[in-house]
């Protein structure tokens, strides 16, 4: 399992299995176990998923011993509205069964209280619920205003990102500061035609790799950490084997020539939720 080191010395899977629209309890247990029984060590929640009670019981049922697993949850908006951020999280670690996260993340840079919640942040790393801290769908004016009064700086910045939204500028800005990058709906979500893509099928085609494998190598070789959603085993297998290539120069271009800008999932600095 390919790893990278986050900037306060934490390991991180380059790759993880996310579980969002994995409502039914079951499933999303099932999910997990699947995973993890391939392979995976890095697996991707939130409380506003509705699944911390399956993923958290499917990771103590899978006999892989805690300290070998990365699980990252979020903050929902709702509690860095109110504030409660140490409750959320200790209702969240609850949920999962367990006493630590790897990764805590904001989930979204609510207008109001997107600078002001990351001192409560600090606190939740400083008490050792998480062992590192990040923020979610952060541009990069959220992320100069946060650094302005941070004492700790974010591990993770985990951005919607696929090669027709290729996030050039900020996944640059946050390199150049030690964040790590990391692509949510990095296969477009199950809304975008990128698996089919001409350019896309003719470099899988000419490399004997899938679309999928091509797309999540494209993010993984420009150092950002992907984590892909599926509930089948075929799919969960195929998707982890995007580590073992790299892609050529050529082809790195070729892919970010796609990008148009088009965002599948919410406007960080429009939403209503
Ligand atoms: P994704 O890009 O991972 O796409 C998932 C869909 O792609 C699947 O439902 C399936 O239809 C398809 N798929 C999976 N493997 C495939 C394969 N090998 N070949 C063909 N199709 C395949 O989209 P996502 O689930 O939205 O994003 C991944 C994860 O990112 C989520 O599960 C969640 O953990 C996280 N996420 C975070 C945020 C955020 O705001 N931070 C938002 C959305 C998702």
């Amino acid at each position: 399992m390919k790893e990278v080191i986050l900037n306060n010395g934490t390991k991180i899977p380059s790759i993880g299995v996310g579980v969002f629209r994995v409502e039914d309890a079951n499933i999303a247990y099932e999910t997990v176990k699947t995973a993890l029984s391939v392979g995976y060590r890095h697996v991707d929640t939130a409380m506003i998923y509705g699944n911390e009670e399956a993923v958290g019981k499917a990771i103590r049922d899978s006999g892989i011993p805690r300290e070998e697993i990365f699980l990252t949850t979020k903050l929902w908006n709702d509690d860095q509205r109110s504030g409660k951020v140490e409750e959320a999280i200790e209702a969240s670690l609850k949920r999962l069964g367990m006493d630590y996260v790897n990764l805590y993340l904001v989930h979204w840079p609510v207008k109001e209280t997107y600078v002001s919640v990351w001192k409560k942040m600090e606190a939740v790393y400083k008490s050792g619920k998480a062992k590192a801290i990040g923020v979610s769908n952060y541009q990069t004016h959220h992320l100069a205003d946060l650094l302005e009064e941070a004492e700790i700086i974010p591990a993770v910045n985990q951005i919607e990102c696929y090669p027709y939204l290729s996030q050039a500028a900020t996944i640059q800005y946050c390199l150049e500061r030690n964040i790590r990058p990391e692509a949510w709906g990095p296969l477009g979500a199950g809304k975008s035609d990128i698996l089919t893509n001409p350019v896309i099928t003719e470099i899988a085609k000419k490399r004997g790799l899938t679309p999928a494998q091509v797309v999540l190598g494209w993010n993984l070789e420009r150092g950002v950490i992907v984590i892909p959603k599926s509930i089948h085993k075929e799919r969960l297998t195929e998707n982890l084997k995007c580590t073992d290539f790299e892609l050529t120069d050529e082809d790195m271009t070729r892919i970010s020539a796609l990008n148009k800008n088009l965002r599948l999932g919410a406007d960080p600095d429009h939403f209503n939720f």
